[in-house]
């Protein structure tokens, strides 16, 4: 009686200020006024805006898009007695607990919210709920002393910009709050799972020689294929490793971590997917890659990345049909610098828009000056590639259609090469914007056939003039059945399709021989040149022009 008699007498200005000093607010939703109230801590929590009183639209609108079918389950009526019990993230990163109880069926719902202590601690990243930087430093700094000897791993997300080109920032978010979810899920606490950069995410595990490697596990937790928005996401991690034992004259934590961050550096300019550990050697490669950095931002403004063009040619009369055109630089000190050496650096550098303008741009004027020089040479074509992503950016269609009425070059003269994994992401835009790519002029080749994983059905459907057979599988041929036979099918499905087939990596006659026997039209390989710059080419083209029809060049073989 005494308590009850007490409690009444607390006034309202007492509980609010109990619900404040808890982080805690009370709530009430009447889902027939479409009204959430609000009384308490709504700062604290993040629902500062939405008090007193809300919609229910804005106070969706207020949660982090990933947890907004959370936000709306909480307000969808239930039958009385029905519990509610959910964590929440609201925009601003706060994360609080939601219980309450159905108080009439369907009209009416109360309960408490309050801040999930466990996670809106100041050490947390607000969007994954993990560790942020400075809490994981701290963790590295207690587990080596008090565990020993430890491998510190981390993984950058490759190609963030570019997620966050195409799906947009809130789609991006929630594509790293789902790795982050992976992560935390595939090690123990000990591990101290953590983001600790905008694309980057980070373990501490004991050294234990014979078990399996942290970066395995890590690339296997944050490498499997996620759906988010209807898109499907096939994320890829660069990996950088460092091994480190306590000790009063070893490095500290936040020297490890600069450490470990150079070896994913590393892991990066090897392109995506890419791994290395750190060493005395990547000091000084470090400072390499800056060079290189600064290097090749200056390329593109001297134009010092220029096409070459290797020959394809019709593998029956050995004419040419037409050129791939490769990208090279001619760096003032390296000499020409193949493309694998410098595309991983120019994807991170954001500039592979660039790359593939300017190989179409100057590909197409080269194009157009044969044609115009070489009438006899038919209807030639030049094709070039486009990077991973390159079909999604904005304005792609416009620029093709610009460069090939500015080179005056005739329908389907610029082919563009584009690979099975960019058109399985997303294949319903692919199919659109290659539909746009053919309109404006352009023909259309599938590259690599065969290296993907994926199913055939959609071949049909896309607008493809042109099969590239990956040189993998021609080149192994000779040796293995089961290569032939993929090239005798392959030629068989694009000739079907009426497709022209290309094969590339006809190294020798003996190969040319077998692919002519299957049937495929034409040949690209080291048999008929390499990548030859613009006026070796043009020297190609008028031999087999004067040979009416040049045999291979490996005439032997
Ligand atoms: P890819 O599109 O498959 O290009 C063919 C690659 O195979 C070229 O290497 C070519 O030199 C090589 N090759 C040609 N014939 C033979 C052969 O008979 N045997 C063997 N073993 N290889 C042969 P390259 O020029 O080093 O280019 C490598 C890759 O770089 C290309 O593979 C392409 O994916 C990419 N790349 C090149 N230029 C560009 C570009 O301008 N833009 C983009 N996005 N990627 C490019
Ligand atoms: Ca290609
Ligand atoms: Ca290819």
């Amino acid at each position: 009686m005494q308590t009850r008699s007490r409690a009444l007498a607390w006034d309202a200005t007492t509980a609010i200020e109990a619900l404040a000093g808890a982080e805690a607010a009370l709530w009430e939703w009447t889902p027939g006024a479409d009204r959430l109230r609000f009384t308490g801590a709504t700062g604290a929590l993040g629902l500062g805006p939405l008090a007193p009183e809300c919609s229910s639209a804005a106070f969706v609108a207020l949660t982090l898009p990933q947890d907004r079918s959370l936000a709306e389950g909480l307000l969808k009526p239930q039958p009385e007695g029905a519990e509610v019990a959910l964590r929440l993230r609201m925009r601003d990163g706060r994360l609080a607990v939601w219980r309450g109880v159905w108080l009439e069926d369907g009209l009416r719902a109360a309960g408490l919210v309050a801040c999930d202590v466990k996670f809106s601690g100041s050490d947390r990243d607000p969007l994954t709920g993990l560790l942020d930087r400075r809490a994981f430093v701290a963790r590295v700094a207690e587990t080596l002393s008090r565990t020993g000897p430890v491998e510190i791993v981390v993984a950058d997300v490759d190609r963030l910009r570019r997620l966050n080109e195409a799906l947009g920032h809130e789609r991006a978010d929630m594509v790293l709050s789902a790795l982050g979810s992976r992560l935390a899920a595939a090690f123990p606490p000990e591990a101290a799972p953590s983001r600790i950069g905008e694309d980057e995410f980070a373990v501490v595990c004991r050294a234990s020689p014979g078990g399996r490697a942290p970066a395995d596990r890590l690339r296997e937790a944050l490498e499997q294929p996620l759906r988010v928005a209807g898109f499907d996401i096939y994320p890829t991690v660069s990996i950088g490793a460092v091994d480190a034992e306590g000790g009063p004259d070893a490095p500290d934590a936040g020297e490890l971590l600069r450490r470990v961050e150079l070896a994913v550096e590393q892991a990066k300019t090897a392109g995506r997917g890419g791994a290395a550990a750190y060493g005395r050697a990547l000091e000084s490669d470090s400072l390499s890659r800056l060079a290189m950095e600064a290097d090749l931002r200056n390329a593109f403004v001297r134009g010092e990345i220029e096409p070459f063009f290797q020959p394809i040619v019709n593998l029956s009369s050995g004419a040419v049909a037409g050129f791939e055109a490769l990208a090279r630089w001619r760096h003032p000190t390296r000499g020409l610098v193949p493309p694998d050496e410098f595309l991983g650096l120019t994807d991170e550098m954001g500039l592979m828009n660039d790359l593939g303008l300017l190989m179409m741009t100057r590909a197409s004027r080269q194009l157009a000056e044969w044609l115009r020089r070489h009438p006899s040479a038919g209807a030639l074509f030049c094709s070039v590639n486009l990077s991973v992503g390159e079909i999604e950016r904005p304005n792609l269609v416009e620029d093709v259609s610009r460069v090939i009425a500015d080179a005056g070059l005739p329908r389907g003269a610029l082919k563009l090469e584009v690979t099975e994994g960019d058109i399985m992401r997303d294949t319903a835009r692919a199919a659109e914007v290659l539909s746009r790519l053919k309109a404006a002029g352009a023909s259309l080749a599938l590259d690599d056939f065969g290296t993907g994983f994926s199913s055939l059905t959609w071949l049909a459907k896309l607008p493809f003039d042109t099969l590239k057979i990956d040189r993998y599988f021609v080149l192994t041929m000779d040796k293995d059945e089961g290569s032939a036979k993929i090239v005798k099918s392959v030629v068989a499905l694009g000739r079907d399709l009426s497709l022209e087939v290309v094969a590339e990596g006809v190294e020798n006659a003996g190969l040319a021989r077998r692919l002519i026997d299957a049937q495929c039209h034409y040949g690209q390989g080291f048999g008929y040149a390499p990548a030859l710059n613009a006026q070796e080419a043009e020297v190609y083209l008028n031999e087999s022009l004067a040979d009416g029809a040049a045999p291979i060049k490996a005439r032997s073989a």
